[in-house]
C-alpha cells in the first residue's frame, strides 16, 4: 500500500485502461470511494488527490463527516437505510444507492419534497439471493420501478449490486452480467421518469471485471484506503 494519493492514482488508472480495454470512455465511469471507518483527515487526503464522490454506508458516521467536510464532494449512501433516517439522508447526500423498498422510496419522495430538492437513487438489487444480502429480487424490480414512478422528489438512475464476496474475481463475472441482462430485460417497460442509465457495481477486489460487463460506478475503499479496522 502506498500513499492514499498514490493509492488513488493507481486505481484511477486501473479503470481507465479497463475502460479502454473493452472500448468504453473512462469518463463514463465513476470512481466512488468508499469511506465508512476511515477518518477525516485521511478523507480529506483522498479530497485532496482528486476524489469527488465518496460513499458511505452509516448515517450517524456520515453526518459526522460531512458536517466537517461539507459539499465540495457528493456523497453517496451506500449501505443499507432505514426508513426512520431517511430525514437525516436526503438533505446532505446526493444519491442514495441502497433503495430496496417501496415504503423507503415513499419516505425518500415525503422527505425531499418537504426540502423543494429532488434526489437521485439507485435500486438496489440482490442477484445473488443470498439472505443476508439486502436489495430486491429481480423478479420484483419492475413492480417496484412501476410504483415509484409517479412519486415527486426521487429520481431512479440505475441498479446497484454488491454479488458474494470470492478471491477470484472471475466468479464475480455472472453477477455483474446477470444485473446487466436485468437491465436490458428492463429497459422495454419502463416508466417515462425512470432511466437505468447507472449500474454501480465492482468493489476493491473486482471493480476491473465490473467494468467490462458494463459497471458505470464502481465503489472502491480498500484499495485507496488501505485495510478496515
Ligand atoms: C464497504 C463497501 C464497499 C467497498 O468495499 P472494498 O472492498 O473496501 O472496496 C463497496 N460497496 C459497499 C456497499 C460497501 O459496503
Amino acid at each position: 500500500m502506498g500513499t492514499i494519493a498514490e493509492n488513488l492514482a493507481r486505481i484511477q488508472e486501473r479503470i481507465q485502461n479497463r475502460a479502454l480495454k473493452v472500448g468504453r470512455k473512462p469518463e463514463d465511469i465513476t470512481l466512488v470511494a468508499v469511506s465508512k471507518t476511515v477518518e477525516i483527515s485521511r478523507i480529506k487526503e483522498a479530497i485532496d488527490a482528486g476524489v469527488t464522490t465518496l460513499g458511505e454506508n452509516y448515517v450517524q458516521e456520515a453526518r459526522e463527516k460531512i458536517s466537517q467536510l461539507g459539499q465540495e464532494v457528493s456523497w453517496h449512501m451506500i449501505g443499507h437505510l432505514q426508513t426512520n433516517k431517511v430525514k437525516y439522508v436526503v438533505p446532505q447526500f446526493s444519491m442514495i444507492q441502497s433503495v430496496d423498498s417501496l415504503r423507503l422510496a415513499q419516505e425518500i419522495s415525503k422527505r425531499a419534497l418537504k426540502l423543494g430538492k429532488s434526489i437521485d437513487v439507485l435500486i438496489q438489487v440482490n442477484i445473488s439471493g443470498e439472505e443476508t444480502k439486502s436489495g430486491v429480487n429481480p423478479e420484483e424490480l419492475l413492480p417496484l420501478l412501476e410504483k415509484i414512478a409517479p412519486l415527486k422528489g426521487i429520481k431512479v438512475k440505475g441498479l446497484m449490486t454488491m454479488p458474494p464476496f470470492f478471491s477470484d474475481p472471475e466468479r464475480a463475472r455472472p453477477y455483474f452480467r446477470k444485473l446487466w441482462q436485468l437491465r436490458e430485460k428492463t429497459l422495454p417497460s419502463l416508466p417515462d421518469s425512470i432511466s437505468l442509465t447507472h449500474l454501480s457495481m465492482g468493489m476493491s477486489g473486482d471493480f476491473e471485471v465490473a467494468i467490462e460487463e458494463g459497471a458505470t460506478m464502481v465503489r472502491i475503499g480498500t484499495a485507496i484506503f488501505g485495510e478496515r479496522k
